[in-house]
């Protein structure tokens, strides 16, 4: 959970240095209408997992994130890197794949560290398998996540 903590803190500095902004009140986070998908990594769920003290929220479909609620993200301090790297604005556009890239190195390497098997879910499946504690076949995707392991782990 530290190592987790401190790579947001980190990212969330680099995200910062780039003095970004946002007027779009979270439409990002209604996937389907603003034509794009999340993917996260199983140790950003792990710790998600870890930092939840309430009942998961599983969301219906993939067209929204349940923890979007009157436009803001209510889980603000667990989000995962996606979260923290994307924004829509133009002058924003050309930092945000490299951040990405060795944010997902940053992740495998934690994982590595603790044994947690690397794979990269659309965030919409795992927030299901986590809410509903099975095992199921992330739809149209090629990975396959053990919410077991993550609970043993995390
Ligand atoms: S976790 Fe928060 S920022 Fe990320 S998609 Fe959900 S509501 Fe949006």
């Amino acid at each position: 959970m530290s190592e987790v903590q401190s790579f947001y803190a980190s990212l969330d500095g680099e995200v910062g240095s780039h003095t970004p902004g946002c007027t779009n009140r979270g439409a990002c986070c209604k996937f389907e209408s603003f034509g794009h998908d999340l993917f996260v990594t199983t140790v950003e769920l792990a710790y998600f997992l870890g930092c939840s003290t309430g009942e998961l929220l599983a969301p219906v479909d993939r067209s929204f994130c349940p923890y979007q609620q009157a436009g803001q993200c209510v889980a603000r301090s667990s989000r995962p890197a996606g979260c923290r790297i994307y924004f829509c604005e133009e002058r924003s556009q050309h930092w945000q794949g490299e951040l990405t890239e060795s944010s997902l190195h940053r992740l495998a390497a934690i994982g590595e560290k603790f044994t947690l098997e690397y794979a990269y879910c659309e965030w919409t499946d795992a927030l299901r398998q986590l809410a509903n504690g099975v095992i199921e076949k992330p739809i149209d995707s090629p990975v396959s996540l053990s919410i077991d392991s993550l609970r043993r782990r995390s």
